[in-house]
């Protein structure tokens, strides 16, 4: 009798703990989610996380505020999501630097890019800019490389942190044209940006996300789109091809939560996130940042996956061959 009593309270408990379970996932969310930005406020990730978080919260009926984690080339605020719970309360915004290049760099990183993290999809696209100074004599991208090997004692180059989107292409660019610049490493390319507006850093190459509004507005100097094509909204500004140097680079944004998320909860995020990209707000305002946002395969859980496993497969001997060190 005992015995089938235990059985009975057991089965009863097993029961309440399923619906439970399946109570807390309908319901989800009930409170207030956070979206970790691992880079300063008001640089291109930030601005992407901004513009998502408010048309998912019209999905998802509940607040979503943003925490800008800055540090590291962005390693600094994905640590902090990879260690979160995995309840759908907390969610990353990496790039192409925390989920591809930071395992090459970062020998003591706590995450791995493909195995730590519930991919929730890919968010956008964005090809680079070479950007100067307004203070600087050059008019086209070959005065301004002759400018910075003349100048390279004091040249200084501003990025967002070892391993990030602007630090790879900075990289990358200064050994294929041979320009030795000092790099100044910031928490974003928001603060790199005033820097470079108030005349502080030379020159930079960040996504057009960041750029396009200062070079509109003439704060700085933008030399050459890193891409095939042009962007519809600096219809001025050569591509790097057209500019005399055969040089490519983009950078990506992607939303990720830590591993292990209830499935239902992860159904919810990645058809949000799916409804927020094709809000025509979105897509606008991704147009005029000369951004794409990538569409069917290539955009949800298993699109990401895929880019970042090749990306890191990619990069690694790419930054290795170089010899760009991390910390
Ligand atoms: N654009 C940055 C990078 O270079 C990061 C940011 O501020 O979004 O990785």
């Amino acid at each position: 009798m005992k015995t089938r009593r235990h059985i009975l309270v057991g089965l009863g408990l097993a029961l309440a703990a399923q619906t439970g379970g399946a109570v807390a996932q309908t319901a989800y969310p009930d409170r207030q989610i956070t979206i970790i930005v691992p880079f300063g406020a008001g640089g291109p990730t930030d601005v992407v996380a901004r513009l998502v978080a408010k048309q998912m919260e019209a999905t998802l009926g509940k607040p979503i505020i943003i925490e800008n984690v800055g540090g590291a080339g962005g390693t600094t605020g994905m640590t902090r999501v990879a260690q979160a719970a995995p309840d759908g309360y907390t969610i990353g915004i990496g790039n192409a630097g925390t989920q591809s290049a930071a395992p090459a760099l970062y020998p003591n990183l706590k995450y791995d890019p493909a195995q730590s993290f519930d991919q929730i999809g890919v968010l956008n696209h964005t090809p680079m800019v070479i950007v100067g100074k307004t203070a600087l004599p050059a008019k086209t991208l070959a005065e301004a490389i002759a400018h910075f090997k003349a100048n390279e004692a004091t040249l200084t180059q501003g990025h967002a942190g070892v391993g990030s989107t602007s630090h790879m292409a900075g990289v990358m660019f200064n050994a294929q044209v041979g320009v030795k610049p000092a790099q100044v490493a910031y928490r974003g390319t928001a603060p790199a940006m005033n820097d470079l507006v108030a005349g502080q850093v030379d020159f930079m190459i960040d996504q057009a996300l960041n750029i396009i509004p200062q070079a509109k507005a003439g704060t700085i100097k933008a030399f050459a789109v890193a891409a095939a094509t042009r962007i519809e909204s600096l219809p001025d500004v050569p591509t790097t091809k057209e500019a005399g140097v055969d040089f490519l680079s983009s950078g990506w944004n992607a939303m990720v939560t830590p591993k292990g998320l209830p499935q239902a909860v992860r159904e919810k995020l990645v058809d949000a996130m799916n409804k927020a990209l094709d809000m025509a707000e979105f897509k606008a305002r991704m147009v005029e940042l000369g951004s794409t946002i990538p569409q069917g395969a290539d955009r949800g859980p298993a699109g990401l996956q895929k880019l970042v496993e090749a990306e890191v497969a990619r990069i690694t001997p790419i930054l290795k061959a170089a010899g760009v060190v991390g910390n």
